[in-house]
């Protein structure tokens, strides 16, 4: 998909005040530290923080040096939804492959796979996970692709902010060298947020359940890959008021449904 300004803006393209960084559930207030002057070194400022185990902490200021800015202005927050709620575009970072696979680039292939599924001046998110564990898959699945550093398959897993410094560096050198080539095509409606996208899942969840269709109790693979198919694709927010739209009138018609057969029977 294109880019999403609405009618009558000016074309977008990527810029750094659009990319941030979320930390999900950092242990190591040094690596936060490290994050922050990763970051700024790229020309990053915009630091979300989930659950960190320390923050604030003299270690992340220490480590962050000059980057204390960034550290001050980091944002906390208690889930990761509300990190990303305004997000179009939410990268999950990862070494590894997983077992449901999400479309999958590098570090360096990021900026035009940004600039190609268009960003529309929305916030961009970039996941990074923890230090012992990384993301999970919940998490992953709340990302519209999965990126990775190319490294050693003998030990491809880096330390967080120097992961953090390689997607940076990868984002600042393409803003830098060749911000024409990130220009966004016109789109004529906003990219669906990831607050939107979360909204119309739980609605759909909600409705196969009362169908019958999906079991609360079995795996939850099926809307996982539902989850996966609508974030894949890239929506913008009519197209998911389209889709809300409808599953509202199917809720609506099956309860009407219900009541002509709930009358039926009491009459006869
Ligand atoms: N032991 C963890 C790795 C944690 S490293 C695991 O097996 O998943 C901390 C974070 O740095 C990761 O969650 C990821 O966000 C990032 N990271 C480290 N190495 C990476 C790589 N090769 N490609 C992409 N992200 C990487």
């Amino acid at each position: 998909m294109a880019a999403s300004h609405p009618e009558g803006a000016a074309d977008s393209a990527l810029c750094a005040e659009n990319i941030r960084i979320v930390l999900v559930e950092p242990s190591h207030p040094g690596n936060i530290g490290g994050v922050a002057r990763a970051m700024k070194t790229m020309g990053f400022a915009d630091l979300a923080l989930v659950n960190p185990k320390r923050f604030p902490d003299p270690q992340a200021q220490w480590r962050a040096a000059a980057a204390a800015d960034v550290l001050d202005s980091a944002r906390v927050f208690d889930q990761l939804e509300h990190a990303i709620a305004d997000c179009g575009i939410v990268a999950g970072t990862s070494a590894r492959q997983r077992r449901i696979p999400l479309p999958l680039t590098t570090a360096a292939d990021l900026p035009a796979w940004l600039a190609n599924r268009g960003t529309g001046g929305r916030p961009v998110a970039i996941l990074f996970g923890r230090e012992a564990s990384g993301l999970d898959n919940e998490e992953l699945l709340r990302c519209n692709l999965h990126v990775a550093i190319d490294s050693h398959p003998g030990y491809p897993s880096l330390n967080l902010a120097m992961a953090v410094q390689i997607v940076c560096y990868e984002l600042h050198k393409a803003l830098a060298d060749k911000p024409a080539a990130l220009a966004e095509q016109q789109w004529d409606r906003p990219l669906a947020t990831a607050a939107q996208l979360d909204g119309l899942y739980a609605h759909l969840e909600r409705l196969l359940i009362d169908i019958g269709f999906h079991k609360p109790q079995a795996p939850r693979k099926t809307l996982a890959r539902l989850r996966r198919l609508l974030a894949r694709v890239g929506a913008d927010e009519t197209e998911v008021a389209i889709l809300r739209g409808a599953l509202t009138h199917i809720e609506r018609t099956l309860a009407k449904a219900d009541d002509d057969r709930g009358s039926g029977t009491g009459s006869s």
